[in-house]
């Protein structure tokens, strides 16, 4: 019998019906992300959520219907990292890796019993009779290049709160070394080791945000900013104008306004570029690093044919004077409110 002898003869399934069923696919899909966007009650603060800034973290608790709901881009990336993760367990448990725990509950607690923080593992595996936990992270393939050791980690813009997730884990279960499995979404892995005792600055610091944090929860009111105005521009409490650091105040000098429509657009299009530059940036990385012990002469390397010569270069001096430095960052939240209204000197 055909596929479609059940579709009435009125009714073929043509283009239309086609479209109507895309359609329905993209719904449902829809639908499911705004389930998964938040916010969701919080009753204790989350290793996954863990920051520098102890009132970032009271905020999570204590105004947890206040948090912006997250993008359907960021839901569907966390809902990709979650299928990964699961498909790599499944995969390790198939070669055999004795895996004990998976989604494992964790609590850290405080000398007088008060919970620090709670989250999950992802998993332990006994190794030469030692119990070690595991991470899966799942990274964009142009970010994977970069991101080779836990150091790495701890100063990427995106991946540092890893690290403190994995510390907390380490200290709430009692183990030494942990593991990250770094997936690029392509089908490679990398493994990075975290050894608790040579990160223990990291984790005197982040103890005593939580510290506070958790105090602070306890009384009801909130503890006071953190103080870099760079940490909080990324802060989703900034975004939901809840804590406003004051635009001025971060840079603690006067602001003037650039009135000019073509800077705004240039800005506008380096920032839409700048993934792809960086990922530019870290392949010629790679480029150079594996041509640069090469002899001169004509190479193949897949489709690409490489020449490498050698050329003299004339010395120079370079004279003093001098140089501007620039940052250039996104104003989000209560801070682009300010910007809207604030009383800005403009420029000539
Ligand atoms: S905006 Fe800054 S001070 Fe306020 S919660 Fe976020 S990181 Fe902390």
């Amino acid at each position: 019998m055909a596929d479609d002898a059940t579709t009435p003869a009125s009714a073929p399934f043509d283009d239309e019906a086609m479209a109507g069923l895309i359609e329905g696919f993209e719904a449902a899909l829809r639908r499911e992300r705004e389930r998964d966007a938040g916010p969701s009650p919080q009753a204790h603060i989350r290793a996954s959520g863990l920051d520098w800034c102890a009132r970032a973290m009271f905020y999570d608790v204590a105004r947890w219907q206040e948090r912006p709901a997250f993008a359907p881009e960021v839901v569907a990336r966390l809902q990709r990292g979650r299928d990964i993760e699961r498909a790599l367990t499944v995969r390790l448990l198939d070669a055999g890796l004795p895996i004990e725990e998976s989604q494992r509950h964790v609590e850290l607690r405080d000398e007088d019993g008060r919970v620090l923080l709670t989250g999950h593992i992802d998993g332990v595996i006994r190794w030469r009779g030692v119990k070690v936990i595991y991470e899966v992270k799942s990274v964009h393939p142009n970010l994977w290049g970069r991101l080779r050791t836990v150091d790495d980690l701890l100063h990427d813009a995106y991946c540092w709160r890893w690290v403190l997730q994995m510390l907390a884990y380490l200290h709430a279960y009692g183990r030494r070394a942990g593991l990250f499995i770094l997936d690029d979404c392509l089908g490679h892995q990398r493994f990075l080791p975290l050894w608790r005792d040579r990160l223990e600055g990291v984790w005197r610091r982040l103890l005593e945000a939580l510290r506070v944090a958790v105090r602070a929860i306890e009384r009801g009111t909130p503890p006071p900013q953190h103080g870099d105005p760079a940490h909080c521009q990324r802060c989703r409490w900034r975004e939901a104008a809840v804590c406003m650091p004051a635009l001025a105040a971060d840079a603690g000098e006067t602001l003037r306004l650039l009135a000019s429509e073509e800077l705004e657009r240039a800005l506008l299009e380096r920032e839409e570029l700048e993934p792809q530059y960086r990922a530019y940036q870290a392949a010629s990385r790679v480029i150079d690093a594996a041509t640069k012990p090469l002899s001169p002469g004509r190479y193949l390397c897949g489709p690409f044919q490489i020449r490498l010569s050698e050329h003299e270069r004339a010395g120079y001096w370079v004279r003093a004077a001098k140089i501007k430095r620039k940052t250039i960052e996104r104003i989000v939240g209560a801070a682009a409110h300010e910007v809207r209204t604030g009383p800005w000197q403009a420029t000539a």
